[in-house]
């Protein structure tokens, strides 16, 4: 289906939430460490990972995700086999952590000769047979990519969830959540809305309905001690993201209940990213994701643009080009920030090695071009602001996030390139934020400084700067 930019960020946020979610409740697992309010990317955590570094949830997740990038129909035996590869090739590569039901079936499988979803089917539904418990968290916690691959058609995305479910956790209460978490994550994606029981009919509604009403009256640490088992860890997520107001508060919800707390925010975190968009993921957060198999947020975010466009890139190439060709023609000219001459301004042509320590981007790059050469991966920061009417999810927060990126980079003592395309208006409205940052003073003066300097932005577009505040 076409996606807008607001529909298209919500995407990306559905894959995104689920990584902060997961990294955010890394430390905190099981009680590995006391709980602290705000949570923080601190590592640690059953796998001693280091800060920002997403665990199996996201591991596992990134397996489907890519799957889903390469444009394949989820639902198909050679995509399924895919995912068991790629589930059997993370498992060789030794993650630090896994959980216990999928270790005993992946470690199982690795040893057999031939195709390797049948195998996994086959030993699960043994599994089941022996022990009549294989409704662990593990098939929810990484199920929102498949929402992606079948954006909009309700059917082949309950199809599909069930199917990646069984690869791993033969219960079909496993599968159901997945289903009705995936079509809740779909209806988000697609109106901006929330609505888990809109697809109540996908599933057992007379089992399901009652506990999404249980979820809504108790506080997520009231499935602390029960949320390993799917059923709970759906109940501790959904009472997180039925309170929240952004994808932060939802966040530090689900990670407070306890008990799973990066599993349970992984879950929590792939709605409240469909739900408040990618762009609600703060820098803070972003610029410290990481994990196997050597990705960083902005892999995640073009991994999932390429899977809700069915495996191509847009008609600029992105996210795939290096360069973005429209963009050729843009000034090169750079001016100092006038309430700090550690932040240069300009437009995307002055975007070059060696133009600063730090570069905070407010519009789409080439692969090439981020991070730019000679800086860090976590000093680029990308902000999707785009520069349209009615365009972003929450144009007030992403503005301020923008400029608390640069605040943050400059109190780190590196110098900062702050840019769009032309300058014509989302630099200067981030300039202007952050100018009121540094001096304390309003917005709207800010941006008469900033103007004053960048004839470029003498005009921004209307609708942008009605964000600033007097
Ligand atoms: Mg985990």
């Amino acid at each position: 289906m076409h996606l807008d930019s607001r529909q298209t960020d919500r995407a990306v946020g559905a894959v995104l939430g689920a990584a902060a979610g997961d990294a955010l409740g890394v430390p905190y697992e099981f009680g590995t460490r006391p709980f602290e309010t705000p949570a923080q990317m601190l590592g640690g955590g059953l796998g001693g990972l280091a800060p920002g570094q997403w665990s199996d949830d996201t591991e596992m997740a990134a397996v489907i995700l890519r799957v889903a990038a390469s444009g394949a129909d989820l639902r198909g035996e050679e995509a399924l086999e895919q995912v068991a590869q790629g589930f059997l090739g993370w498992y060789r590569d030794d993650p630090p952590d896994v959980g216990i039901q999928t270790r005993q079936l992946l470690s199982e499988a690795a040893r057999l000769p031939g195709p390797a979803a049948p195998a996994l089917r086959r030993l699960g539904a043994e599994l089941h047979e022996r022990t009549g418990r294989t409704a662990g968290n593990g098939s929810l916690m990484r199920t929102s990519p498949v929402v992606l691959a079948h954006l909009g058609d309700p059917a082949a995305i309950a199809d599909a969830a069930r199917a990646v479910s069984t690869l791993t956790h033969h219960d079909p209460v496993a599968g159901d959540a997945c289903v009705l978490w995936c079509l809740a994550i779909d209806h988000a994606v697609r109106t901006g809305e929330l609505d888990v029981r809109a697809s109540l009919s996908y599933v057992d509604a007379a089992y399901w309905s009652p506990l999404l009403d249980e979820a809504e009256r108790h506080e997520p640490s009231h499935w602390s001690r029960t949320n390993g088992w799917v059923v709970a860890a759906l109940q501790g997520a959904w009472s997180a993201v039925s309170r929240a107001d952004s994808l932060p508060d939802g966040l530090q919800r689900a990670v407070a209940g306890g008990g799973d707390t990066d599993t349970v925010a992984a879950i929590a975190g792939a709605l409240l990213g469909a739900r408040f968009g990618g762009s609600n993921v703060p820098f803070a957060w972003r610029r410290l994701l990481h994990g196997w198999p050597g990705l960083r947020s902005r892999d995640l975010a073009a991994l999932a643009v390429l899977a809700v466009r069915g495996g191509r890139p847009d008609p600029d190439g992105w996210p795939l080009a290096e360069r973005l060709t429209s963009y050729q023609g843009s000034s090169s000219v750079l001016v100092p920030h006038p309430d700090d001459d550690g932040v240069l301004l300009g437009a995307v042509g002055a975007l070059r090695p060696g133009v600063a320590q730090a570069v905070v981007s407010l519009c789409r790059l080439g692969a090439a071009e981020a991070p730019l050469a000679g800086v860090a991966p976590e000093d680029h920061a990308e902000v999707w602001v785009v520069d349209k009417e009615d365009a972003n999810n929450d144009l007030r927060s992403v503005v301020s996030d923008a400029a608390e990126a640069v605040r943050t980079l400059r109190a780190e003592g590196k110098t900062v390139f702050l840019h769009c395309v032309h300058a014509h208006t989302r630099t200067p409205v981030v300039a202007a934020a952050y100018g009121a940052l540094v001096t304390g003073g309003s917005e709207r003066e800010a941006l008469r400084r900033v103007q004053a300097v960048l004839p470029s932005g003498r005009h921004p577009r209307e609708s942008i700067a009605a964000v600033l505040q007097d």
